[in-house]
């Protein structure tokens, strides 16, 4: 008969290496109980090489638009201009979390820069984000790893519209500044490595950085605070947070995307109970 107590092994989630769940400290790293709800939860393992989180960011985002869309279809844009085509009417944006000077002084508060980043005014502005965000993510969740993706993807959108809200914004949304901040993180990236390998990223990505600063610049009523203001948050988080080759993703970084993804949910899940009661106002 086999009398050991039961010891369930976990991987430490600051070093990932193997260790019992009732360890004070794990042997290998020192951090104070690594077996710990806290640290050791669905919010801080278990999100793979980052594959799927792409794709739950891009489903979440459709599923917003989709949401918008339908919260109020006789407003839906059908104009000739294909840049108004399917175009959710603003009273629906807003009860979702639109951001900018106009909602966040009157009712809206500062979880309007966590959703603005996943509604979208037209079909052709959600086509065109996401499909930058699956070319652009395979790269930044390779270098940084998925928690450093999640943390900077985040933190880019809430930096880039709070900037355009101080720079006077009245109304905004979109994947956009969420999206530069991952090409700032891969421009900062290419420059501090360096190499042949740096320096190609970081001429390929500074062509999208140019194209979509003077595209930016030609089109009107793009809001180039928030994308300007997204590539700084990018690389400012890419250098506080290091890469795969300087640093490998540990618990801190764990906890910030687990904070990030646990704010996001929160703020979209109120979006929706907004969304509900104004569909039966
Ligand atoms: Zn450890």
């Amino acid at each position: 008969m086999n009398n050991r107590p039961v010891r369930n092994s976990i991987l430490c989630p600051n070093c990932r290496k193997l260790v019992s769940s009732d360890e004070a400290r794990c042997p290998h790293c020192g951090i104070p109980s690594p077996g710990s709800r806290l640290k050791n939860n669905a919010l801080t393992r278990g999100w793979g090489s980052g594959e799927s989180l792409v794709l739950i960011v891009i489903y979440v985002n459709i599923g917003m638009y989709l949401i918008s869309l339908l919260l109020n279809p006789r407003m839906m844009g059908m104009g000739l201009n294909p840049f108004g085509l399917l175009a959710p009417d603003h009273r629906s944006l807003a009860v979702l979390g639109a951001t900018g000077t106009l909602l966040m002084n009157q009712s809206a508060g500062w979880w309007t820069l966590l959703t603005a980043n996943y509604l979208h005014g037209s079909v052709l502005h959600i086509f065109f984000n996401m499909m930058a965000l699956y070319h652009i993510s395979p790269l930044i969740t390779q270098l940084f790893g998925p928690y450093r993706y999640f943390a900077i993807y985040t933190l880019s959108g809430m930096g880039g519209f709070w900037i355009s809200y101080m720079a006077g914004i009245p109304l905004t949304i979109g994947a956009s500044a969420a999206l530069c901040g991952l090409i700032g993180a891969a421009l900062y990236y290419g420059r501090s490595r360096g190499g042949i390998f740096g320096q190609t990223i970081y001429k390929q990505v500074g062509i999208w950085a140019l194209f979509i600063l003077v595209f930016g610049l030609l089109v009107q009523g793009i809001n180039n605070w928030a994308h300007i203001g997204g590539m700084a948050t990018g690389a400012l988080m890419a250098l506080a947070l290091g890469y795969h080759e300087r640093i490998r993703e540990k618990l801190a970084h764990r906890l910030l995307a687990a904070g990030c993804m646990l704010a996001t949910a929160l703020a979209l899940l109120w979006a929706l109970f907004r969304g509900v009661m104004y569909w039966f106002s």
